[in-house]
């Protein structure tokens, strides 16, 4: 396959034809256009134009040029769309690689990158149009040396800022990696970074994972930039977004702030990319195209030849891993350790208890009451995802976990109301004995536990309390979430109960007290990423519960204490569980050592989703009778599990691949046959290449 992009113009200077990808249909495939003598000046890559295809006029992108082409009878381009491309040949040429790397079509990633357009916008276009502005300065040019970002003081402090001055000033291509948990050093540092890059003439981007975190940096860049940045949030519509796109191909402002799809931007003049928070998993696209950001923001970059700054206090394994491959720099700051002391830490051994069946450990009970008298709040957190539960041995601690793929096994009653494990990687099947394996104990039982059931319970305890839950659950509208957090953040709310979403706009001034009711259910989600998601989740818990005047605790109960992901978050210290977490990662062959891709197919016939499983199957292992292709491992495709899902069957299983650019090749050489033959709205077909969930 093709990577590169044609832009051949011929001797005479001119563009004869115009390799066009069609927008409206959903084919992968690259058509030949004549351009006309009258468009060959107008012209450009990534221009959208309109062409005649199969008697209909359609739309296309211009994605390269040729001087000459081997198809017969080429029809001509008829029209230029847009005054100017919405997209920069760098950002096309970003396109073709996602569409390689994560297994989509081109058209699908380009419609996806160029905002929706309606044509009364284009004329307004083209009525504002205005010439390129020369890039407006900062204000503030104090420092009369332009090479220095950070003073030889600030240096002195914190020695890393030197290397990062350097990756900024050379402006070529470098990662560094940021890591610490202060934002505001962390701001520092972008907003320097920001100011070089803009003297220069030069532009930049500067992504955020969700609404909250994009709106924390908006605020603080606006108060500089206001004029000269466009900020795409989650409430935009479609014409603004338009609007703020025309700005920046204007080159009107030189910042650009949103979240994973500003990635896509249309800078001409980028020369840097800022990442916060790049071990966020919204930084993914859970639907088509399924790209990750970070990685889209390491290849854009690459392509631009311009410094990439991704930070984190917990940063992912990839990125991390790639510190210690040498490919990325470190710069690790110093922490508020001072601020600390009055946060304390306990980790509560549930085997210890005496009531097995209890949920709430009597330290964390007495830590309430103690809470409730001091006129204190409590958030209560207990991870909840469906469907997904395992079995747990309350004397021990045992979790009976799939010999493979180290993840544990789903507990499962088939249709006789038989128990069964069954492990979500690979499709393997265990009974359950009811005797546990490690201490022969009885007490080895499935846990999952609602917070209906948490809510209940506490009641019991704490009558008089005020007691709110907050889960998916418990919810109808947006409204009634808005109205328990404000409740809360009001503060008459004593206990608040809820999943992930209570981490999310809640107020912690008041609070005190913050109970992980069950750290096992969020270690043995059955998935490899398991560890490392718990332990940035309940990094991020205890980071946003710091900025503390008075003293507070976190109390996580567990039936595994030991584990290295507890121990971890007990002494806070991520070298700790990278080396950990790597040594299983590289045991268990999973990435970053491998790359996986997740395969589901989906449909409401039992039968026909099997068959078109199994069809799915053939064209994979027909790979390996090519040389070329890349050694890669089938994991649950040999024990095919249906899942019914609402209406629909699914089968879903996931190839480990070493080298996904060799991988990626063979896919795609049929890809467009096999799809259109085997697959449609009934039967559909998903592939997710690094996902970041594993149900
Ligand atoms: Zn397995
Ligand atoms: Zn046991």
């Amino acid at each position: 396959m093709n990577n590169g992009i044609n832009e051949f113009i011929n001797m005479h200077g001119e563009k004869k034809y115009a390799e066009i990808v069609i927008l409206e249909y959903n084919f992968d495939k690259i058509f030949h256009y004549c351009i006309p003598q009258d468009l060959k000046d107008r012209i450009s890559l990534g221009s959208r134009v309109t062409i005649p295809f199969r008697g209909k006029v359609t739309t296309g992108c211009v994605v390269g040029f040729l001087a000459e082409s081997d198809v017969k009878n080429l029809k001509g381009v008829q029209q230029i769309t847009d005054k100017k491309p919405l997209l920069t040949p760098q950002v096309i040429r970003l396109t073709k690689w996602i569409s390689n790397y994560y297994l989509c079509s081109w058209e699908k990633i380009l419609n996806y990158a160029i905002p929706k357009t309606r044509r009364a916008w284009l004329n307004k276009f083209d009525i504002t149009d205005i010439p390129s502005l020369k890039p407006r300065l900062p204000e503030d040019n104090k420092s009369s040396d332009n090479e220095i970002i950070f003073s030889a003081e600030e240096v002195k402090e914190s020695p890393p800022l030197k290397d990062i001055e350097n990756i900024i000033n050379n402006k070529k291509f470098k990662t560094v990696l940021i890591r610490g948990n202060d934002f505001n050093s962390r701001m520092k540092i972008y907003l320097r970074s920001i100011r070089k890059t803009l003297k220069e003439g030069r532009q930049a981007i500067i992504l955020a994972p969700t609404e909250s975190h994009l709106s924390e940096l908006s605020g603080l860049l606006e108060k500089e930039f206001k004029d000269n940045m466009v900020v795409f949030d989650e409430k935009i519509d479609q014409k603004a977004k338009y609007q703020k796109w025309i700005k920046i191909r204007n080159s009107q402002v030189n910042i650009a702030l949103g979240m994973r799809s500003s990635i896509f931007v249309p800078f001409d003049r980028l020369g840097l990319i800022i990442m916060e928070r790049e071990h966020s998993s919204f930084y993914k696209e859970e639907r088509s195209p399924r790209y990750n950001a970070r990685e889209v923001a390491l290849k854009r970059a690459e392509l631009e030849n311009i410094p990439l700054i991704l930070s984190s206090e917990t940063p992912s394994m990839e990125s991390y891993w790639n510190v210690h491959e040498n490919n990325f720099l470190e710069a690790e700051l110093n922490t508020g350790e001072e601020r600390e002391n009055l946060l304390k830490k306990t980790i509560i051994d549930m085997t210890k208890e005496k009531s097995k069946k209890k949920i709430i450990s009597y330290e964390l009970q007495q830590a309430i009451s103690r809470s409730l008298k001091n006129k204190r709040q409590v958030v209560l957190f207990l991870n909840k995802r469906g469907f997904s539960s395992f079995m747990i041995c309350s004397q021990c601690g045992h979790i009976p976990k799939c010999p493979d793929c180290n993840t544990s096994l789903s507990y499962h009653l088939d249709i006789q109301k038989r128990a069964q494990l069954i492990c979500h990687n690979c499709g393997k099947r265990a009974k359950v004995t009811g005797v546990c394996v490690k201490c022969g104990s009885k007490e080895i039982r499935p846990l999952g536990m609602g917070t209906q059931k948490l809510e209940s319970e506490i009641r019991k305890m704490f009558t008089r309390a005020e007691i709110r839950r907050l889960d998916r659950d418990s919810l109808i509208k947006d409204d009634d979430y808005r109205q328990i957090l404000e409740e809360f953040n009001q503060g008459n709310t004593d206990i608040l109960i809820g999943t992930q979403m209570v981490l999310k706009g809640v107020d912690f001034d008041n609070v005190d007290l913050i109970g992980i009711i069950s750290a096992d259910t969020l270690l043995n989600l059955p998935d490899y990423r398991s560890g490392e998601k718990t332990f940035q989740l309940l990094s991020e818990v205890i980071s946003s519960f710091r900025e503390i005047s008075f003293p507070k605790e976190v109390i996580i109960q567990t039936f595994n204490p030991e584990d290295h992901c507890i121990v971890a978050l007990k002494e806070q210290d991520y070298n700790y569980f990278y080396q950990k977490e790597i040594e299983l990662r590289k045991e268990l062959d999973y990435p970053p050592f491998t790359h996986i891709i997740k395969i589901v197919i989906l449909g409401e016939e039992k039968e026909a989703v099997k068959q078109r499983a199994e069809y799915l199957i053939s064209y994979l292992e027909s790979f390996r009778k090519d040389k070329e292709s890349a050694e890669f491992k089938l994991l649950g495709a040999v024990d095919m599990v249906l899942w019914k899902s609402r209406n629909n069957f699914k089968v879903q299983f996931l190839i480990k691949v070493k080298d996904l650019e060799i991988f990626n090749q063979s896919f795609k050489k049929k890809y467009d046959k096999m799809l259109s033959k085997h697959f449609d709205q009934k039967n559909r077909l998903t592939i997710d290449v690094d996902p970041v969930r594993m149900i």
